[in-house]
């Protein structure tokens, strides 16, 4: 997946396509890992654009996720995180160093199905978030731990 193919995509469905829309992709698809606020994306545009403001960032990024590019998820309190999409999964937080990581949706197929025979409850699957400690925080705290 590269830039010039979502910008495509966005302008086949009638969407408008602005620097900073260029940008937002390109930081975001640089660092697929990252879960990037709209603050931290602004950081990575104002070099270009210096006039954007967060509230450009914010609207660029609706759209983008309307155009099904990027995904939105709200992770803890804090503000919502964005990144390129790739597909329904949870989220592991770290308590710590509030590091997030993707995790496979499979991961709560247990879970989902106790949740459904015990309770009539049925998961709603890539909108979890699981808090805990990261490996590294782990070690940090305990370098011989396992
Ligand atoms: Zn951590
Ligand atoms: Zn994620």
């Amino acid at each position: 997946m590269d830039v010039e193919t979502l910008l495509e995509q966005i302008r086949s469905r009638g969407g408008r396509v602005t620097p900073v829309t260029r940008l937002v992709i390109e930081r975001a698809l640089d660092n697929p890992e990252e879960h990037f606020r709209a603050v931290d994306l602004l950081q990575h545009v104002l070099d270009t654009e210096p006039t954007a403001t967060e509230s450009t960032v914010y609207r660029t990024l609706d759209r983008l996720v309307e155009h099904g590019v990027m995904e939105r998820s709200q992770i803890g309190e804090g503000a919502p995180r964005f990144h390129v999409g790739h597909g329904p999964h949870e989220h592991l937080v770290c308590e710590e160093c509030g590091g997030i990581t993707d995790a496979p949706t499979n991961l709560l197929d247990g879970i989902a199905h106790h949740l459904h025979d015990s309770h009539g409850f049925v998961l709603r699957i890539g909108m979890s978030t699981l808090g805990g400690t990261c490996r590294d925080c782990r070690y940090a705290d305990d370098p011989t731990g396992d």
